[in-house]
């Protein structure tokens, strides 16, 4: 993913509109470019902060960040189980299928 490309998902992020497959590399990207991270720090500040600019400002925008990234991440590694077991289910029925087809011809 290029860093262009990465700016322009920001805000899907931010809106968690992010589909799972972009999510990867838009994950992937914020790992190995630091001015990305830096930039979607920002933008998650100010739109965070302006969100809750009513409260008694005790809020702590960077923690809610690292809240927010964990909890991407979980859902990604949900996503991928949900993926493997799938993959396996698959495996799983076609072998079962083949069994009952060589019961038959047997
Ligand atoms: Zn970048």
């Amino acid at each position: 993913m290029e860093c262009k490309e990465f700016e322009h998902l920001i805000p899907d992020f931010l809106q968690k509109n992010m589909g799972y497959g972009v999510m990867e590399d838009f994950r992937e990207h914020m790992d190995h470019c630091e001015a990305c991270k830096e930039e979607l720090s920002i933008q998650f500040l100010v739109a965070e902060g302006m969100r809750h600019l009513e409260d008694d400002g005790a809020f702590d925008l960077q923690k809610e960040l690292d809240r927010r990234l964990e909890e991407n991440r979980n859902r990604l590694l949900i996503h991928k189980k949900l993926l493997l077991a799938r993959r396996h289910f698959f495996t799983a029925l076609i072998t079962a299928v083949c069994m009952v087809i060589l019961l038959f011809l047997g």
